[in-house]
């Protein structure tokens, strides 16, 4: 007979607090006695710069970095380099396994779970990926395809759902130490080791070629970022703490503020938001816990999403968090909308830019290079630090695709390449709405360049910071493209 195994198997879930598969499988392993095995399969697609399955550069060197840390709260863990089913496969093989694992929103993954099922494995999908329903419906029985709806009908469950107390590590049974040994594959959990596996390539595919980011720009600085869920929660500890949520609705938008820095002096930690969206997308915290967080931090439920009692900025906060759950609902019902339009006015219908002259306003963008002073901003933020301010986010969307004509899937690409935030969903979901093709009912937005500038960069302090002082053109600018000229294009592209 084979002895029994439970496996945790962690994926982007670097964390002990509200961790389903990781309670459940530590529960299961100690009432019934059953070693326990934490495993995290690195499969060639995080390890290589491919440019038909994008895993940035960004999001490598962070897997490479906060995975031994992760790893190193367990007494084992094992790290292993293969294909995820084919290697659970070949376990089950000299164990009676129990997989546990929390679900994801990307049809590879339920791919995955049904080939082990098919192979006899006994595996337990738990939920995690969302916070509310996934098969969420309205009074008529149809997915939401618009945010406020959606968000009424989901805010209840949003706000109580409980987050799972830490995981406790004391007392588990590890699988002994000679059976860990035989186990094939294996790799040694040390940063630099790992980092070492890791493609160092910044490729990405524009259409059928490919463009090498290392032409066009430096390497980011990444070392700054935290890597562990003790970090993340420090940092939104000092978020709260620092009264940032409660003028959160006023100061979001600004990236004038986005240029300071806090008293740590560090990059990231800047500005006035709080910068969770890569402790989201790797699973350092969950939503939940963050939601619970600012509760206890009011001392208030926020049932009610339009009270004016409460803090206006707690309110839009949880509001975008579900914005989240809203994207993650979407592409999870609809994996297409990664490659289409999900308004079906617009798919295949918009007259992109193409041949030489959208390659070369799409390399002007990459680089920082438009003539448009806020949009070269922004640029020179992701591709030194990795990230971006949301509003700078929605201007660059904009203007790659209404002002340069260039379609948003090579924009939502290059995000993939270069952001270590990276959340699929969220990226895919912006940029549908950056370029007016998204769950959005608003009629198409072209936003003004400067305009923009002005109203969420009155001081300038965010284009001198990355632009540098003698670098703000403001007044001698060229546009690749006049802004007028752009406008009146984009509406005959669009159809209007
Ligand atoms: P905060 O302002 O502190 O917000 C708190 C959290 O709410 C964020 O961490 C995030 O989880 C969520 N959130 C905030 N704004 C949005 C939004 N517009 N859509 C969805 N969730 C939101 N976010 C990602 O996490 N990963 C991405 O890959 C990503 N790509 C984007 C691409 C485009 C073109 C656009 C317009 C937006 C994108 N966003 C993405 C959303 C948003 O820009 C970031 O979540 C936000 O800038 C992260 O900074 P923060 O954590 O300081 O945000």
């Amino acid at each position: 007979m084979k002895p029994s195994l439970v496996v945790y198997w962690s994926r982007r879930d670097l964390r002990l607090a509200d961790n389903p598969a990781l309670c459940a499988a530590l529960e299961k392993s100690k009432a019934s006695n059953i070693p326990f095995l934490p495993l995290f399969i690195l499969e060639n697609y995080l390890l290589e710069a491919n440019p038909h399955f994008q895993f940035g550069y960004p999001s490598r060197w962070f897997l490479a970095n906060a995975l031994p840390k992760f790893a190193e709260q367990f007494k084992h863990f094992l790290l292993v380099k293969s294909r995820a089913a084919q290697y659970l496969i070949s376990l089950q093989k000299s164990f009676d396994l129990t997989i546990f694992v929390n679900d994801d929103i990307y049809v590879d993954f339920y791919k995955q779970v049904e080939k082990l099922k098919a192979a006899g494995v006994n595996i337990e999908v738990c939920t995690d990926a969302l916070s509310v329903d996934k098969d969420t419906r309205s009074g008529e029985g149809n997915k939401y395809s618009v945010f406020t709806p959606f968000k009424k009908s989901v805010w209840a469950k949003f706000i109580s759902k409980r987050p799972l107390p830490k995981a406790d590590l004391d007392s588990v049974i590890y699988l002994a130490e000679e059976q860990l040994s035989k186990l094939p594959n294996q790799l040694e959990i040390k940063a630099d080791n790992l980092w070492s596996l890791f493609s160092k390539n910044r490729l990405m595919s524009y259409g059928d070629a490919v463009i090498d980011l290392d032409e066009l720009t430096d390497k980011p600085e990444l070392a700054e970022w935290y890597l562990t869920e003790a970090e993340a929660l420090k940092s939104f500890g000092s978020f709260l703490d620092s009264g940032a949520l409660d003028q959160y609705s006023i100061n979001r938008d600004s990236l004038e503020l986005d240029a300071e820095l806090d008293e740590s002096g560090n990059r990231p930690y800047g500005g006035k938001t709080s910068k969770m969206s890569l402790a989201l997308a790797w699973g350092l915290v969950s939503a939940r816990s963050l939601v619970s967080l600012i509760q206890k931090h009011f001392g208030e439920q926020f049932d009610n999403p339009f009270s004016t009692r409460v803090s206006a900025g707690a309110l839009i906060y949880i509001s975008e968090l579900i914005w989240r759950e809203f994207y993650r609902y979407q592409l999870y019902h609809q994996p297409a909308l990664l490659n289409t339009e999900f308004q079906k006015r617009f798919q295949g219908t918009i007259n992109w830019v193409d041949g030489d002259t959208a390659r070369s306003r799409f390399i002007s963008w990459i680089k920082g290079e438009t003539g448009y002073p806020v949009v070269d901003a922004a640029m020179k933020q992701i591709a030194k630090t990795g990230w971006m301010h949301n509003r700078a986010r929605m201007v660059v969307a904009s203007i790659l695709t209404k002002n340069l004509g260039v379609d948003w899937r090579h924009g939502q690409e290059y995000f993939r390449a270069t952001l270590i935030d990276l959340d699929e969903a969220s990226n895919n979901g912006g940029w549908q709405w950056g370029a007016s093709v998204g769950a959005d009912p608003k009629p198409i937005r072209i936003f003004n360049p400067e305009l923009q500038a002005k109203n969420y960069d009155k001081s300038g302090a965010y284009q001198e910071l990355w632009l540098g002082h003698n670098n703000v053109l403001r007044s001698v600018a060229v546009p690749i493209v006049e802004h007028k000229v752009a406008r009146d294009e984009a509406l005959i592209r669009y159809g209007l």
